[in-house]
């Protein structure tokens, strides 16, 4: 088609169906991949907030030394690498809870391609050899398939899925969720880490042992999940066991959690 009437429809359609962005909602002019300058401002500064790479936790800079955070130093670092897009805090944290409850495609394609590059840049990338998603809760699962009528849709699965694209790591959903029990949201620290004991266990017939594995979360809030998870590999003779997540709360960001 000619370029110039291309253009014009495109103007037309624009001004009659305004472009919608994937972050807030709101009409008007987008950046890339559907999302506004505005939405991408916050992302952006929710991503330069320094990380422990051991922990995923967000440090002041003079916090972190080669053996992580003052965390990690106490009680021993827990991974060997944690991937984070951001910290989820206000303006993202917006952001984010439409992603994780209403499925935007776009947020979840822009997140696994970002997290994507940031594992192929890093020295670790040869040598993961799965990516395996964090089962979710049930209730979680249901609101979803209730809200999308039938089409389910679980972050970190479909986060997992396309980063296994990207990076061509295998995608590997080995874990199951053997336990009920409510959701994490609006659990403490302590309370978190109870809820989710004895949650998780290999699928039946899984050999991980000596593997290099990548768990993959939509979100760590205390790191129970997370660490729950890596229990039950670590006792299947995992070797190695890494993280990637769109977003990283802390104990003081809790309050924001509807997560
Ligand atoms: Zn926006
Ligand atoms: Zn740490």
């Amino acid at each position: 088609m000619n370029r110039s009437i291309q253009e014009s429809i495109e103007l037309f359609s624009d001004a009659v169906w305004p472009p919608v962005c994937h972050g807030c909602g709101r009409s008007g002019k987008l950046a890339v991949d559907e999302i506004c300058s505005s939405c991408m401002d916050s992302i952006k500064s929710a991503m330069q907030v320094e990380y422990c790479p051991g922990c995923g936790r967000s440090v002041a800079p003079y916090e972190l030394s080669p053996l992580g955070c003052s965390e990690c130093r106490a009680t021993g670092r827990r991974f060997v690498r944690v991937y984070r897009i951001a910290a989820y805090r206000e303006g993202f944290a917006d952001m984010f809870r439409r992603f994780k409850y209403s499925g935007f495609e776009n947020l979840e394609l822009f997140f696994a391609r970002t997290l994507s590059r940031a594992i192929i840049q890093s020295e670790h990338y040869e040598d993961i050899d799965a990516l395996i998603p964090v089962p979710t809760c049930w209730q979680h699962r249901l609101r979803r398939n209730i809200q999308s009528v039938g089409l389910g849709f679980h972050p970190a699965e479909g986060i997992a899925r396309l980063i296994s694209k990207h990076t061509s790591i295998p995608y590997a959903p080995i874990l199951d969720r053997v336990r009920g029990g409510r959701s994490q949201v609006g659990l403490s620290g302590p309370a978190r880490l109870e809820n989710v004991r004895g949650k998780f266990a290999l699928a039946r017939g899984c050999q991980v042992a000596g593997g290099r594995v990548c768990l993959v979360d939509d979100i760590m809030t205390t790191g129970a999940t997370v660490q729950e998870c890596a229990k039950v590999l670590r006792r299947a003779n995992v070797k190695e066991i890494y993280v990637a997540v769109v977003a990283r709360a802390g104990e003081d960001t809790a309050s924001l959690n509807l997560v």
